[in-house]
């Protein structure tokens, strides 16, 4: 059986981390090393590797990320404001941790597309 990515350890507990919103779908948490001011991580509690491997089975659940990160926006105070919703796809995509996840970002203006620089 293939190793726990770290997300999968961070949704059953076993690494710490800062959960702002869990349900039966998802879980989301604050990103160890923020690109902006609010940076969280929306994750599939499932454990599919990337967008490739998504089947139509999935739908409802990846549909739910976009309804969480609403919800946690709106709770951030930055729904009306504005944020940025990513998700990497692979090494060229940029993906480091082989399970789907959502970044959200906000806090200010975020500049041109990709990853905002914190400096
Ligand atoms: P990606 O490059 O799209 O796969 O994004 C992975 C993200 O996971 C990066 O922004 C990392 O900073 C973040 N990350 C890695 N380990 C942890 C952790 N233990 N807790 C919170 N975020 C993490």
């Amino acid at each position: 059986m293939a190793e726990p990515t770290i997300f999968e350890r961070i949704i059953d507990g076993s690494i710490p981390s800062e959960i702002v919103y869990k349900d039966d779908l998802v879980t989301a948490f604050k990103d160890i090393a923020p690109k902006a001011e609010h940076h969280i991580l929306i994750v599939t509690n499932k454990p599919i590797p990337t967008v490739s491997d998504v089947e139509p089975c999935d739908e409802v659940m990846l549909g739910h990320l976009f309804v969480v990160a609403k919800k946690i926006a709106t709770d951030l105070g930055v729904a009306q404001s504005g944020y940025r919703l990513i998700v990497n796809c692979g090494p060229d995509g940029g993906q480091e941790v082989p399970h789907i996840h959502m970044h959200l970002l906000a806090g200010g203006k975020l500049g041109g597309l990709g990853f905002p620089s914190k400096d």
